[in-house]
C-alpha cells in the first residue's frame, strides 16, 4: 500500500454528495402520503434522491423525475417466522427500465395494494409461491433479487426481532441497515453496529445504510414523524440513475442520521496513505476507528467543543474497519466497513 487511497472522496466540481432514502412507504402499501407528496416533502428538506419500497408491490415511479430530483424504483418483501421473527429486505432496481417484479408472491400482499396487482410488471419466471424464513430461504430472494439486477439491504434486524443466529445466514446482500429511523420513533433500538460488525466479522462484506422507512403516519412537524431521520449521502458525477445505483454499488455513500430541522453529521473525505488514515468531516464532537480487532480508538473533542479532522494509525493485518463519527446532540455517521486488503 503504498499510494494514496481515497476510500471516501471529497466533493468537488465533478462529484457531488446527494442525500437519499432509500426506504419509504406510500399510500400505494400502508404508507399515508402519495408518492407526490413523498417527493415533494422529501425536495424540500433537501433530499435529491428516494426510493419508494411499498410492500410486495413494484411500483416505479421514473415520471416524478425532474432534473433536481431522482426516483429510484424499488419494494420490501418479507418472509416470516414464528414468534414474530421476519426478515425484511428491500430491492432497489440498478436501472429505470427495470420493472420487473422478482420473488412476487399473491399471499403477501395485503391491504390497498391488492388493487395494484394489475399494474404490475411480474417475473413470472421468478415467481415465489410460498415464502420460507429459513436461512436458506432468505438466500434465495437475495440471490434472486441481485440475478435480476437490484441492490439488495436488509432492513431493521431489531424491529424484526432477529439476532445473532438469525442474520448471521444471511449471505451476499448489498448493504444492510444500521440505522433505520421509523423504527427508532417508535421505540425500537434499531441503532444496529453491532449486527453490521456481527456480519462482517463472519465474513460477510456489505455496506450499511440509514433509512427512514418512514409510513408518515405524523404530519411533519410532529416529534413523532419518521421522515428525515436517516439517510445516506451518494457521491456522484450526477444526478443519472445510472450514475447514482453505480456509486451505491461501488459503497460511494456514507450513512448519517438527524432529525426535522437537523441534518446530522457530515463526512467530508476519507483516505489511508500507507497505516495512516485520514478522516475529514464537519463539525464533531468525535471520530471513532472501530475495526475487526480489539483495537478501536477515537478522538474525541474538549467538552462542548468540535473538530473536523482525526488521524489513525492502523494495523497492518486488520480485516476491516468503519468509521463512526458523532456531533454535539449525539447524532451519528457512519461509513462503510473498508477491507484494507482489498485496497
Ligand atoms: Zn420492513
Ligand atoms: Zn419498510
Amino acid at each position: 500500500m503504498k499510494m494514496k487511497k481515497i476510500l471516501l472522496p471529497e466533493e468537488n466540481e465533478n462529484l457531488k454528495y446527494y442525500k437519499a432514502n432509500l426506504h419509504c412507504h406510500s399510500v400505494i402499501s400502508d404508507g399515508k402520503k402519495t408518492p407526490e407528496q413523498l417527493k415533494k416533502d422529501y425536495k424540500a428538506n433537501g433530499y435529491s434522491v428516494l426510493a419508494i419500497t411499498d410492500h410486495e408491490v413494484f411500483i416505479p415511479h421514473n415520471d416524478l423525475t425532474d432534473s433536481n430530483f431522482l426516483m429510484l424504483n424499488g419494494y420490501e418483501i418479507e418472509a416470516s417466522g414464528v414468534g414474530g421473527k421476519t426478515c425484511h429486505l428491500c430491492f432497489v432496481a440498478l436501472a429505470p427500465d427495470n420493472t420487473s417484479e422478482v420473488c412476487f408472491c399473491k399471499e403477501r400482499i395485503h391491504g390497498n395494494s391488492k388493487s395494484y396487482i394489475e399494474k404490475l410488471n411480474i417475473n413470472k419466471k421468478e415467481k415465489m409461491l410460498i415464502r420460507k424464513y429459513t436461512g436458506r430461504g432468505i438466500n434465495k430472494l437475495i440471490k434472486t433479487g441481485k440475478k435480476y439486477g437490484f441492490f439488495v439491504t436488509y432492513n431493521h434486524p431489531t424491529w424484526s426481532l432477529e439476532s445473532y443466529p438469525q442474520y448471521i445466514r444471511y449471505k451476499n446482500a448489498d448493504a444492510m441497515e444500521i440505522t433505520n429511523y421509523g423504527c427508532a420513533v417508535c421505540g425500537y433500538d434499531d441503532d444496529n453496529g453491532h449486527a453490521y460488525d456481527d456480519m462482517l466479522r463472519n465474513g460477510e462484506k456489505l455496506f450499511c445504510i440509514s433509512t427512514d422507512d418512514n409510513h408518515n403516519i405524523f404530519p411533519d412537524s410532529s416529534p413523532d414523524c419518521d421522515s428525515y431521520g436517516g439517510y445516506i449521502m451518494i457521491a456522484s458525477p450526477s444526478l443519472k440513475y445510472e450514475d447514482i445505483t453505480s456509486a451505491l454499488k461501488n459503497g460511494m455513500f456514507y450513512s448519517s442520521t438527524g432529525t426535522y430541522m437537523h441534518t446530522g453529521p457530515e463526512f467530508r473525505e476519507i483516505t489511508l496513505e500507507k497505516d495512516e488514515l485520514r478522516i475529514k468531516t464537519g463539525d464533531v464532537r468525535s471520530i471513532a476507528y472501530i475495526p475487526y480487532s480489539r483495537d478501536c480508538k477515537i478522538v474525541n473533542a474538549r467538552h462542548g467543543e468540535t473538530i473536523n479532522e482525526a488521524v489513525f494509525k492502523i494495523k497492518k493485518r486488520e480485516k476491516y474497519f468503519r468509521i463512526v463519527i458523532t456531533d454535539l446532540f449525539g447524532y451519528k455517521a457512519y461509513s462503510n466497513a473498508f477491507f484494507p486488503k482489498e485496497l
